[in-house]
């Protein structure tokens, strides 16, 4: 069986043919960036895919997009994408894929699922995992006793809108203090400036953390120990296992994840919460296409139904306790 997984980001468009078993036999990415028509490179990345595989092998397509979303109408509005307002995507794909069944989630909700299926350590409890994309945003998806908790709407694991300071900044999203307005990468290099650094983008911010710069390496800080505080209180929720981060920002490696750790720890009070293990993305970019295959290849049917029987082999079902 093979599915046509699309992950659409702010940025660029990817798809690819994904086997049963997670095998990528084909792929194609395109970037947004600079173009007007977002469904003609929808058009491209798919049509590159069924030009490669044929698209009589494709059995469903699994989509993961930037939000906000409606999964169950089927639309999506990628803040990043300003051509795309309630855009019927589901149906869109469809038409160019027709017969087939068509999922849609959250990117960060596919990114948690690809990761519970494929990426998490051999052997780690997995029952209740949170994955985390640190980026020009923050987005977030659980995987709760296996299965993606997509949320009556289909946009549970918001956590870049979880309140962080309830006396800080505005956010986009019209509320005060959220996690996104500390911890995404355009909220570090705002502050970052406003503490002197002169540099222009995250990208920078992480190499001069890297260096040694004192305010970049103060930005990383202060943006981990809001995500720490973000990760522990979703965890007390939800008795996570395991976190996963992802995306641009969590590409910065040790400058983000030593602080991030050392606030878990420093900060993880109650026993429970002591269990927690927060890493990087193992599949990288992947994650996210391999989550979005996941929707379809794992029968599911609707946004609060999705079922996935099994992470890697069979057998390896977690249970409670
Ligand atoms: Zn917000």
């Amino acid at each position: 069986m093979t599915v046509l997984a699309v992950d659409i980001g702010g940025t660029k468009f990817a798809a690819a043919a994904v086997e049963a078993d997670g095998a990528i036999r084909a792929r194609a990415e395109v970037p947004l960036r600079g173009r007007d028509g977002a469904e003609e490179v929808l058009l491209e990345v798919v049509g590159r895919i069924t030009g490669e595989v044929g698209a009589d092998r494709l059995t469903g397509v699994g989509i993961g997009s930037a939000g906000p979303l409606d999964p169950r109408a089927g639309t999506v509005s990628p803040v990043n994408i300003p051509s795309w307002r309630d855009f019927p995507l589901v149906g869109a794909v469809e038409r160019m894929l027709p017969g087939r069944p068509v999922r849609l989630a959250g990117d960060a909700q596919c990114m948690a699922l690809g990761e519970w299926w494929l990426g998490l350590p051999e052997g780690r409890p997995s029952g209740a995992v949170l994955g985390v994309v640190v980026s020009t945003g923050v987005g977030g998806g659980l995987v709760l006793d296996g299965l993606p908790y997509l949320g009556p709407t289909g946009n549970a694991g918001h956590i870049g809108h979880i309140v962080a300071d309830a006396n800080g900044d505005r956010c986009p999203c019209g509320a005060v203090g959220c996690v996104e307005t500390v911890a995404s990468g355009p909220s570090m290099v705002r502050w970052a400036r406003a503490n002197g650094w002169t540099g222009d983008d995250a990208k920078a911010l992480a190499g001069d953390a890297d260096s040694g710069d004192a305010v970049a390496r103060r930005a990383f800080r202060r943006a981990a120990g809001t995500l720490a505080a973000a990760v522990l209180t979703t965890s007390a929720l939800f008795d996570l296992d395991h976190v996963v981060i992802g995306g641009g920002v969590a590409a910065a490696g040790a400058v983000l994840f030593d602080p991030l750790r050392e606030a878990v720890e420093a900060n993880a009070g109650l026993g429970f919460l002591r269990r927690l293990r927060v890493t990087p993305t193992s599949l990288g970019r992947d994650a996210g296409l391999l989550g979005a295959a996941a929707l379809v290849l794992h029968r599911d049917t609707g946004p609060t139904e999705t079922l996935v029987p099994e992470r890697g082999a069979p057998g390896r079902v977690p249970s409670p306790g």
